[in-house]
Parts: C-alpha cells; sequence; structure tokens
C-alpha cells in the first residue's frame, strides 16, 4: 500500500512503517478536525476513546489470546509518536494506558490478574497510574497514602488512605494503579502497587486541574478514603512497588520521547506548509534563507530525536539495557519539542500567536514533556548516574 503521509523510514521495517501510516491517518482523518474543541472544552470528543480501541490501540502489547494486538513496545511508541504529529494530548492517554498500566500489569500481574484485567484494558477499560501526591513528585518515595492491613469480606486484604494528584486518565480510567505504603517506617521499602477499580467504595476522583497544555486529558486529583481492596489486588509484593514504579517509568519515559518527537513534526509541518503559502517582499517566506535555515535546523533537531528514542525503544524490545538511553530519549525530545514548537510559533508571525492557527497549541503542549514521569532535572540524575 502507498504511504499517504511521509513515514518515518529510520528503521522501520515494512509492517511498522504501515502501522505507523495507518495511525497517523487516523489522527489526520479523525482527530484532526477536533482538536481545537476538545482543547477549549477540555474532553476528548465523543466516541473518540471508544475508536481508540476499536483500532487496537489501546491494548498494542496485550497478546492476541487475551484480544490484544500482540504488538511489541516499538509498536506502542510508533503509536504515540503518529497520534502526537496531530494531537499530543490524545496521545497522552493512549501512552498511560499502554506504557505504564497494561505494561506493569503484564511483567507484575499474577496469571489471575492478568486473565482479569488485560482483556479489559484491550477491549475498553482505561488505565491510570497514581503514584504522585501533592508532597511528592520528584521525590516520588516520599509518598504518604497508606495502606493498613484488614479485613475485607473476612479475607485479607488492605484500607487505602490518602489522595493522589495529577492523574492522567482519571476521569476515563477503569482502573488504577495506585501506589501506598504498607509501612511509612520502612521507606521505599513499604511501597506498595494496588489494582484498584473504579466504582470501589471509597475511591473518587476529584478536582480536575485547569492545564496550560495538552487540556483535553484529565489530569485529577484521586481521592482514596478508606477503599478497602483484597491482597488478590496487589500488583507484585508488597513493600516491592518501588520497583514497579522505577522500572515502568523507565520505560514509560521512552513513550514521553515519542509523544515530545510526534508534537515535534506536527509542529515542524505546519510551519513548513505555511512557510511556503506566506508571502511578504512579494514572495513565499520559505524563498529566505534565514527562515529555510530555521525550518532545516528544526529538522536536523527532530532527525536527531528521532533515532534517539526508537534507538531506546529498540533497546527495550531486544532486553538490553536502556535505562540511559530512554532518559536521554526524554530529555533530548522534549528540548526538541519546545525549541520547534517556539519556532514554529514564530514562522507563522501574528498567526502564530493565536488560536485560529494550530502553532500555539503545539507550543503550550510541549512544556508538560519536561516536567512528567520525571523532570529533566530527574534525567539528568538518571544519565549522570549511568555515565559516571
Ligand atoms: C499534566 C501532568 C500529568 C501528570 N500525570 C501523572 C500521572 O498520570 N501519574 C502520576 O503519578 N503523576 C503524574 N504527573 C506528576 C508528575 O510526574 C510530576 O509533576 C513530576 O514528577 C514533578 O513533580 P512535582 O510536580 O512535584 O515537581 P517537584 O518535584 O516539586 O519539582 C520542582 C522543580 O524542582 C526540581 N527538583 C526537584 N528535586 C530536585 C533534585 N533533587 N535535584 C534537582 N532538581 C530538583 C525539579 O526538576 C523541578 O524543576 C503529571 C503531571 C502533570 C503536570
Amino acid at each position: 500500500m502507498a504511504h499517504k503521509f511521509p513515514a518515518p523510514l529510520t528503521q522501520l521495517s515494512e509492517e511498522e512503517c504501515l502501522f505507523y501510516s495507518t495511525v497517523r491517518q487516523f489522527a489526520e482523518e479523525t482527530i484532526a478536525t477536533q482538536v481545537n474543541a476538545m482543547d477549549e472544552q477540555q474532553q476528548y470528543a465523543a466516541g473518540l476513546v471508544d475508536r481508540l480501541f476499536e483500532l487496537g490501540l489501546m491494548g498494542i502489547e496485550v497478546p492476541e489470546d487475551l484480544g490484544g494486538a500482540g504488538g511489541s513496545f516499538f509498536d506502542a511508541v510508533l503509536a504515540i509518536e503518529a497520534i502526537s504529529t496531530v494531537d499530543p494530548a490524545v496521545a497522552v492517554l493512549v501512552d498511560v494506558h499502554n506504557t505504564l498500566v497494561v505494561n506493569a500489569l503484564r511483567r507484575w500481574g499474577t496469571d489471575e490478574q492478568k486473565k482479569l484485567w488485560l482483556p479489559k484494558l484491550a477491549s475498553g477499560t482505561v488505565g491510570a497510574y497514581a503514584l504522585s501526591e501533592a508532597g511528592s513528585g520528584s521525590d516520588a518515595f516520599a509518598l504518604q497514602t497508606q495502606a493498613e492491613a484488614c479485613s475485607v469480606n473476612g479475607a485479607a486484604g488492605f484500607r487505602l488512605s490518602g489522595r493522589k494528584l495529577w492523574i492522567s486518565n482519571a476521569r476515563e480510567a477503569g482502573l488504577f494503579i495506585v501506589f501506598a505504603t504498607v509501612d511509612r517506617g520502612a521507606g521505599y521499602k513499604g511501597i506498595t502497587a494496588f489494582l484498584v477499580e473504579k466504582g470501589t467504595p471509597g475511591l473518587d476522583v476529584g478536582r480536575k486541574e485547569d492545564k496550560l497544555g495538552i487540556r483535553a486529558s484529565s489530569t485529577c486529583e484521586l481521592i482514596l478514603d478508606g477503599c478497602e481492596v483484597g491482597a488478590e489486588c496487589v500488583l507484585g509484593e508488597p513493600g516491592k512497588g518501588y520497583k514497579i514504579a522505577i522500572e515502568t517509568l523507565n520505560e514509560g519515559r521512552i513513550g514521553i520521547g515519542a509523544q515530545m518527537l510526534g508534537l515535534a513534526e506536527g509542529a515542524w509541518g505546519h510551519a513548513a506548509r505555511y512557510a511556503k503559502q506566506r508571502k511578504q517582499f512579494g514572495k513565499p517566506i520559505a524563498e529566505f534563507q534565514a527562515v529555510q535555515f530555521a525550518l532545516a535546523e528544526m529538522a536536523t533537531e527532530i532527525e536527531a530525536a528521532r533515532l534517539m528514542v526508537y534507538n531506546a525503544a529498540r533497546l527495550k524490545d531486544a532486553g538490553r539495557p536502556y535505562v540511559k538511553e530512554a532518559a536521554m530519549a526524554k530529555l533530548f525530545a522534549s528540548g526538541v519539542a519546545e525549541r520547534v514548537a517556539s519556532q514554529c510559533v514564530e514562522i507563522f508571525g501574528g498567526n502564530g500567536f493565536v488560536r485560529d492557527y494550530p502553532a500555539e497549541k503545539y507550543y503550550r503542549d510541549a512544556k508538560v514533556g519536561k516536567i512528567y514521569e520525571g523532570t529533566s532535572n530527574m534525567q539528568l540524575m538518571t544519565i549522570a548516574k549511568q555515565v559516571l
């Protein structure tokens, strides 16, 4: 099949190229017309999340026998990149669901947990990942949410109490991975991951944040007020939640790198098209060398970011060490996204500063890349540990 859109060729097999093109085509044809309304209304368009499930984009790595697409981590990265070229706010839903929630379950879930949750996560249940709290962001393991051992319906269980903050997908989610401590005195060795279903008494979604960018994505407080779950809801082992958090976020940040890469590609495409159309001094501004050089620099940075993101994802799929490369890819790609989106605004001139044109939204959306799933300083700390 001929590719309608110029797919990145770097290291892509024919199937991967086709997959990327298909997702990008969906984004261009279905998501693009709704981007502004979703941004203004701060919610996803009706039916959009269902379409993501129908297309298999919410169970990319879920095995086929459990109802998923049986794809690779690299496939998930391609989907996030392709959607982000059009709307990074939609991509974050796909990213958190696939790279954090599905992956944590695939890796640490018991057979029963996998059989129960993976088919649902591939077919209609959105996942959310609840680690951060008001007092614990970069210092994630200082979390205060408590898990107290108790009896639930006559069997062993836990009572969860605390408040989570900044939880992406909270409004859409049917399953939350909640991190809480079973023993505050034990420090990070008390942290435990729990699978908590929406509707469990004592679990509530609180205030939704009014954000600078990725506004369609629901980022909310999560309130746990004596929320009781059975011992079978522990993901991994009690006290081993810190390992789950570290390792899922190591993977997840490749997804954020892909989101920022796609964002930069989308912004670049708009800037290049605009530069060819917009005339000043009697000719398209793309004929001025200063504008050409800006676009050439942006394209070069995007290419470098793509190589880094793809390389980190390939290393992960190959079972080789990738932590340094993942941190570098997120650090670099989020910087590229910010610079490219900023330059895109300038190429649009005054039109870059108003909501009638796409440039300003990419600029707003780019900022979060340096903040979530570990700030840029946290990535530098990881890289420094690895290289020194
Ligand atoms: C839109 C959005 C969505 C999010 N989604 C989720 C989600 O789904 N689940 C979830 O659990 N969390 C989520 N988060 C939370 C996110 O991961 C945190 O915001 C992030 O880890 C930073 O924590 P903080 O906001 O508390 O900043 P802080 O940790 O307070 O950092 C503030 C500043 O201090 C710097 N800093 C802190 N410590 C150090 C240090 N030791 N050395 C050098 N500099 C340091 C940081 O780099 C940063 O510049 C989301 C956040 C946002 C904005």
